[in-house]
């Protein structure tokens, strides 16, 4: 990957989640004042401090938290953030309950199949451990937004679902930096990163390679990805593609070969067990979200809920 530096107008935080997903996230400082681009986990708060130290970033400096999307590893240190500085959270609206109560988080993004997805404290602890306290948002944001944050930086949104069903990328005009959260999803990990609309993830994908060239976008910043050029994010997203088509391909296959309705949890356990991937709740959202693709597409019937054959 390429290397950038980072000493401003964007300043960059990076941990490692586990051996294999890394977390960056993205302090931008303007004239006036300062905003971060989601914040991360709680146990990296220490770490966004030290971030603001070295941009020169005080307290009073820091006016918003602007989201990509809201996701536990993203909104994890705002009651931190808020406490020390006094900063405004804003968000997409469409998961504002996520930011005000983290059991509905939990359920909504963890459990909503419940009878396959049992509650457990492994479960519980893999969002609850990364969240801090919940911050209602003060601001709904979407696609067109622009903060100016003075001296000619500003970051204008651009809305990019898919990975969830709301989930924006910011542009950061000064050094034509577009900075994402999950639009393009970790791709060879262990555990399906995810998408909930199949659609919209491609048509994101293909706005996202558009942006580049229609902002002139010098260098792509994700969550989850080292700092690309625009060529390397241009490989990425047709891997992306590639990566739904392979997926699509697993389900279909799969459901062709049977001779009854086959069930999402059985779908879910073929897939995960074909491309190797671990079988957890990210998953199962994902098969969902295609199995309702391909019944828009008429690729697929539900005779009984949650069954499918081919069509
Ligand atoms: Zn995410």
């Amino acid at each position: 990957m390429t290397d950038f530096t980072f000493d401003g107008p964007i300043f960059q935080a990076r941990i490692d989640l586990d051996p294999v997903v890394p977390l960056y996230v993205y302090l931008v400082k303007g004239a006036t004042y300062a905003a971060w681009i989601d914040s991360g986990i709680k146990s990296m708060f220490p770490l966004l401090q030290a971030t603001m130290d070295r941009a020169g970033v005080v307290p009073q400096d820091l006016r918003f938290v602007l989201h990509t999307h809201s996701h536990h590893d993203h909104i994890g240190c705002n009651a931190q953030l808020r406490a020390a500085t006094g900063c405004l959270i804003a968000a997409p609206a469409y998961y504002a309950a996520w930011h005000a109560d983290f059991e509905r988080q939990y359920q909504e993004f963890a459990r909503p199949f419940r009878r396959l997805m049992p509650d457990t404290p492994e479960l519980r602890d893999e969002v609850f451990s990364f969240l801090d306290a919940p911050v209602p948002l003060d601001l709904h944001v979407d696609e067109g937004v622009l903060f100016d944050l003075g001296g000619g930086v500003t970051l204008r949104a651009f809305s990019l679902p898919g990975h969830m069903l709301a989930e924006l990328g910011w542009f950061e005009s000064s050094t034509r930096t577009l900075i994402l959260g999950d639009a393009i999803t970790g791709l060879d990990w262990p555990q399906f990163h995810s998408h909930l609309t199949v659609g919209g993830y491609r048509a994101s994908l293909d706005k996202i390679r558009r942006l580049v060239r229609e902002l002139d976008v010098q260098r792509i910043l994700a969550a989850h990805f080292a700092p690309m050029t625009p060529a390397e994010a241009d490989a990425l997203v047709a891997h992306a593609h590639d990566y739904i088509d392979s997926v699509e391909r697993t389900i279909v296959r799969f459901v062709a070969g049977q001779s009854a309705p086959v069930s999402l949890g059985a779908i879910w356990a073929f897939t995960c067990r074909h491309m190797e991937r671990r079988q957890e709740f990210r998953a199962l959202n994902m098969v969902h979200a295609h199995a309702l693709d391909l019944l828009a597409r008429g690729l697929l019937r539900e005779p009984e809920p949650d069954h499918y054959t081919l069509r």
